[in-house]
C-alpha cells in the first residue's frame, strides 16, 4: 500500500456529510399538527405536544434496541404514538396522513452540508477515505448513492450501533493503523467518545440539529474538562479539516 494511503479518514454521513435531523423534526411538527385535534386540557392522554414527544420518546427508548435506527421504525414509532392519543373506532384518515409523513421522510432531498465535496476532493489525495454511518442497511446505502459523493469514498460501512466493539472491528476488517486513523462527525456519543476509547483520532464537528445536541454537547464539554483527550480535534465546519489535519500529521 501506498504510504499516502496509510493515513485514513472516517466519516460519518447524517449530519456530517448531509442534513439528516432536521426531516426528523420535521416529521414530528407535521404529526402533532395532523393530531392536534386529540391533543389538549381535555385530553386525558396528551394535555399538551410536550405530552406527545414524553410519549414518542418512550416508545424509542423501547424500540431502537429491538429495531434499530431508520426512517421506516421511527415513522412505526409514530403509528403507537397516535394509538395511544386516539380513542375512536376508524381513524383511517389519520393513518393516511402518517402515511404521508413516512413518504416525505424517506425521500427527503439530499442537501449538503457547506463545501463537503471539495473538501473531499483535497482530502483524498493524502488519506484514505471511508463512511462509517448507523442506520437501515438499505436507507443508508440510498442516501450515499442519491448524495453523490459514493465515488469519494474507498468503502462504504453501514452498522446498526456505533459501538467501541463496532470500531474495534471496522480497525481490523480494514487493517487501519490507529495512530493515524481519524472519525470525523457530529455525535460525541456514535462519532467521538467511542472511536477514541477505540484508540483512533476524533475531530468533532458540532451540528446544531444533533439530537440532543444540548445533552450531548454537555457530555462532549464534561469528558473534556475532566480528561482532556489528546487525540480530539474540533472543527466548527469540514472545510477547516484540511488545514487542521495538516498541522497534525504533517506528513
Ligand atoms: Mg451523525
Amino acid at each position: 500500500m501506498a504510504p499516502r494511503r496509510k493515513k485514513c479518514l472516517i466519516f460519518d454521513a447524517d449530519d456530517t456529510l448531509w442534513e439528516n435531523n432536521i426531516y426528523f423534526e420535521a416529521a414530528i411538527e407535521e404529526f402533532l399538527d395532523l393530531t392536534a385535534d386529540l391533543i389538549g386540557p381535555t385530553s386525558t392522554v396528551a394535555p399538551h405536544r410536550e405530552a406527545v414527544l414524553d410519549i414518542l420518546r418512550e416508545i424509542e427508548i423501547e424500540s431502537i434496541p429491538r429495531c434499530g435506527y431508520g426512517s421506516c421504525h421511527f415513522v412505526n414509532s409514530l403509528r403507537e404514538t397516535f394509538r395511544h392519543l386516539y380513542t375512536g373506532t376508524d381513524g383511517i384518515e389519520y393513518l393516511r396522513g402518517i402515511d404521508g409523513i413516512e413518504e416525505r421522510l424517506i425521500n427527503h432531498p439530499m442537501v449538503l452540508m457547506p463545501d463537503v465535496a471539495p473538501t473531499l476532493e483535497a482530502l483524498r489525495r493524502s488519506y484514505r477515505l471511508l463512511v462509517f454511518t448507523k442506520g437501515d442497511q438499505e436507507e443508508q446505502a440510498g442516501k450515499v448513492e442519491r448524495s453523490g459523493l459514493k465515488h469519494y469514498f474507498d468503502e462504504v460501512e453501514i452498522t446498526r450501533e456505533k459501538h467501541i466493539d463496532a470500531y474495534h472491528e471496522l480497525v481490523e476488517r480494514h487493517i487501519l493503523d490507529r495512530d493515524c486513523t481519524i472519525m470525523i462527525g457530529n455525535s460525541p456519543r456514535s462519532d467521538i467518545l467511542p472511536a477514541l476509547d477505540a484508540g483512533l483520532w476524533a475531530v468533532f464537528v458540532p451540528h446544531t440539529h444533533t439530537w440532543d445536541f444540548e445533552h450531548e454537547a454537555e457530555r462532549l464539554r464534561l469528558v473534556m474538562k475532566v480528561e482532556p483527550h489528546p487525540r480530539l480535534l474540533v472543527a466548527q465546519s469540514l472545510s477547516e479539516i484540511p488545514s487542521l489535519l495538516a498541522r497534525v500529521f504533517p506528513h
